[in-house]
């Protein structure tokens, strides 16, 4: 058995209100006038007074305010890396991520860029950046996707969609202000809620599963599932619930594995474009022979909260297209062995894989 020795968040803040610490947090960081903090924030905050006044900005600090309509890929890390270098003679004393899982994984890319040389893509593996990046800090404002805890950040390149995993990548300090998540549109608060949902499902259905990651799957489990079926629940309560769900789904998953949905949630981006939270759902909604319980829960609360998936979407796909899908999707072979056992392959194969995609 091969035991993992991975990294956590070594400082985490927690409360409402808890973002007016980050100026007294990053103060016994900055090296130096010159050396300013980056802060990479989601543009949907572009006129949001309430978030920008209260970031705490000195000297040569920037904000750069980021789209997050599509995931991060490797040039855009690249050029934002260059931008960085290009704005100060010095190394910035840190880069702060404001927004979702988007901006959450350019914040830890761009730290990593900032020092290990030659371009993102190259480091698209596992345990293949070497030196320390410059400190870096995450602040979720939308819970769900576990960016905030994982020693990954999932990146779109050249040849494929796969995370910089290294030991260098979690955040030194992570701020959980459950009130910057008042504003989620309904519908993306689902998907990204969803996105942890399914990360316990897989974690706590698959063959990979321990006693440290069951003990945060089933917690943040129950907290999804009290959040999206209590329709009585407080605002502030929820908030509150589903940031820690977040938390404790991505502990869950760093000592097992994610499954099914994935794998095919995957194959589904990189080929059309599909964002993880909704394209996760969207396969879901499919595998009821794979998570008959999750499945059903799952169908439970899509109805409760009137949510509406799109249909059809590979139905016009050509068989190149369904081929590329179905290489990225098996391609991630943990995955499948998590789902399906160490035999995976006498199971799924790729015209499996193809009518699980032709459901969509
Ligand atoms: P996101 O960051 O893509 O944001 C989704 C939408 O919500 C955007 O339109 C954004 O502008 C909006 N939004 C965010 N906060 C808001 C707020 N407070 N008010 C109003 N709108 C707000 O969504 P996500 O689901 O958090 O992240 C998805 C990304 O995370 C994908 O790129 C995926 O690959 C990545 N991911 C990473 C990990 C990891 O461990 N690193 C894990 C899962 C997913
Ligand atoms: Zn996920």
């Amino acid at each position: 058995m091969k035991f993992k020795n991975f990294p956590m968040v070594p400082r985490v803040i927690f409360g409402r209100g808890s973002f007016n610490a980050l100026g007294d947090i990053l103060m016994p960081v900055r090296r130096n006038s010159e050396s300013p903090f980056i802060f990479l924030v989601d543009d949907v905050f572009e006129r949001r007074e309430d978030l920008l006044s209260r970031i705490p900005l000195m000297f040569e600090d920037r904000v750069i305010f980021i789209n997050s309509w599509e995931e991060p890929k490797t040039e855009q890390v690249d050029a934002l890396v260059e931008m960085i270098k290009a704005g100060s003679a010095e190394m910035p004393s840190g880069i702060i991520g404001i927004g979702g899982g988007t901006i959450m994984d350019l914040a830890k890319a761009a730290a990593l860029c900032l020092t290990n040389e030659g371009g993102a893509a190259k480091y698209q593996g596992w345990d293949l950046i070497r030196k320390k990046g410059v400190y870096h800090v995450g602040v979720p404002t939308i819970s769900g996707t576990g960016a905030e805890v994982s020693r990954t950040t999932v990146l779109t390149g050249p040849e494929k969609k796969l995370g910089i995993n290294s030991d260098f990548t979690p955040f030194d300090q992570v701020v959980l202000d459950p009130e910057l998540t008042a504003g989620v549109p309904k519908d993306q608060w689902f998907y990204t809620g969803m996105d942890c949902f399914i990360h316990c499902v897989e974690s706590l259905e698959g063959h990979y599963l321990n006693a440290f990651s069951q003990s945060y799957g089933e917690k943040a489990h129950e907290m999804c599932v009290e959040v999206f079926t209590h329709g009585d629940m407080p605002a502030e309560e929820q908030q509150d619930k589903l940031m820690m769900a977040s938390w404790h789904g991505g502990m869950s998953i760093a000592y097992s594995q994610v499954g099914v949905a994935h794998a095919l949630s995957y194959g589904l981006s990189y080929e059309l474009g599909v964002r993880h939270g909704i394209g996760n759902c969207m396969v879901f909604d499919h595998l009821e022979d794979y998570y008959p319980e999750g499945v059903r829960m799952f169908k439970t609360m899509k109805e409760t909260h009137d949510i509406t998936l799109p249909q059809g979407v590979c139905s016009d796909l050509t068989s190149d297209q369904f081929a590329n899908m179905t290489r990225v999707a098996l391609s991630l072979e943990p995955l499948w062995e998590n789902a399906l056992g160490k035999n995976w392959k006498d199971v799924i194969d790729e015209r499996k894989v193809r009518e699980l995609y032709e459901k969509i």
